[in-house]
């Protein structure tokens, strides 16, 4: 998104992956069929040591941005529920609109290329990676969240912001379940029942389904209910 908004600016643009492959989490997002945006996004809806960041973000690129971008590529989509908005067809069209968008700003793209070094001298940045070495002005790192390693994840960003002495949050497992020991009995009479809950963190609330299991209560992608009505397309 960044390399492709970038080259559209008229930046020359090189993008590196050491993944074969560009997007490879994208691809199973959603299930397959990425879960691209919500309706509802707003920045009260984030947990955040920054909770301005959200706001800035979003004042400059809504729900409704992306939303015209996956029109503008005819790519059909639903609403689910809670205004969460999935493609018709695959998460693929995603990736494919990514990689159409960096076409259309002239990136080049250098995949399965390991990064081995980053230096910063006078005003430029010189990544070694592969058998090569690029220089910029300005680098991006875009490397991600660790979670599924073997899509390529890492915690590159984070040595690399340590190495320029940047401070980092330090990053803590999301949407995962919330697993019980097994003398724990408050929930196993409940195993197999999926119901409406509502969860809450701190003063924000989140109302969703809650799958109960034998090992406790596995996480669901929520968000905060929403008035009935919107823009999108229901599914049957
Ligand atoms: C199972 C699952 C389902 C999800 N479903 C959804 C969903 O439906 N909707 C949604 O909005 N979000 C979903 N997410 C979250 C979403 O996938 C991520 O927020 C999103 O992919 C982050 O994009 P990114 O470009 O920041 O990082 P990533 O997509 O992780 O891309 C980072 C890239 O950096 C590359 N990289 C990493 N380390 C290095 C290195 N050392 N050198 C070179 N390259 C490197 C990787 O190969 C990768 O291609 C899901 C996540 C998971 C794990």
């Amino acid at each position: 998104m960044c390399a492709g908004i970038a080259g559209q600016r008229g930046r020359r643009i090189l993008l590196i992956d050491h993944a074969p492959e560009a997007g490879r989490k994208i691809l199973i997002s959603g299930g397959g069929r990425c879960n691209f945006t919500n309706l509802d996004v707003a920045p009260d809806r984030y947990l955040s040591a920054n909770p301005h960041f959200a706001k800035s973000a979003l004042s400059r690129y809504g729900p409704q941005d992306f939303l015209a971008l996956v029109d503008r590529h005819r790519i059909a989509w639903h609403e689910k529920t809670l205004g969460q908005l999935f493609c018709d067809g695959s998460a693929r069209q995603i990736v494919r609109m990514l990689l159409d968008e960096c076409a259309a700003g002239g990136v080049t793209l250098h995949l399965g290329n390991p990064i081995r070094e980053v230096r910063h001298a006078g005003d430029q940045f010189q990544v070694e990676y592969g058998v090569r070495t690029a220089q910029a002005p300005a680098l991006v790192i875009a490397t991600g969240g660790p979670s599924i390693p073997k899509l390529g994840a890492t915690d590159f960003a984070y040595r690399l912001a340590r190495q320029f002495g940047l401070k980092i949050v330090e990053p803590r497992p999301a949407l995962v379940p919330l697993t019980l020991p097994p003398e724990e009995a408050l929930f196993r009479a409940l195993a197999g029942v999926a119901t409406p809950v509502v969860a809450r963190c701190g003063a924000a609330r989140f109302a969703e389904a809650a799958l109960f299991t034998h090992r406790g209560c596995p996480a669901r992608r929520s968000c905060r209910s929403r008035p009935t009505g919107g823009t999108g397309r229901r599914s049957a």
